[in-house]
């Protein structure tokens, strides 16, 4: 017993960029972070990883991504 079209009935599942446990049937904010939108499963970091060609642009990202973390998380104590 199999559907042969899975791609219009496939189950799109919503995932947090900075949390892999989070699966979501719908899209929305993260329920950990309360801030990083939900992208669809497949398409995660399928935007970050075209704009980030070199591995100093990689570091450059990664250490803005965790000041704005860092910044978020002193802002909302
Ligand atoms: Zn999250």
């Amino acid at each position: 017993m199999e559907t042969t079209n899975q791609s219009q009935n496939a189950v799109k599942v919503y995932l947090c960029p900075m949390h892999r446990e989070v699966r979501q049937p719908n899209p929305g904010k993260c329920p950990k972070c309360h801030w990083m939108y939900l992208v669809p499963e497949g398409t995660r970091f399928g935007m970050l990883r075209s704009m980030v060609k070199s591995p100093l642009q990689l570091f450059i990202m990664a250490a803005v991504m965790v000041a704005i973390t860092v910044a978020i998380m002193i802002t909302m104590r």
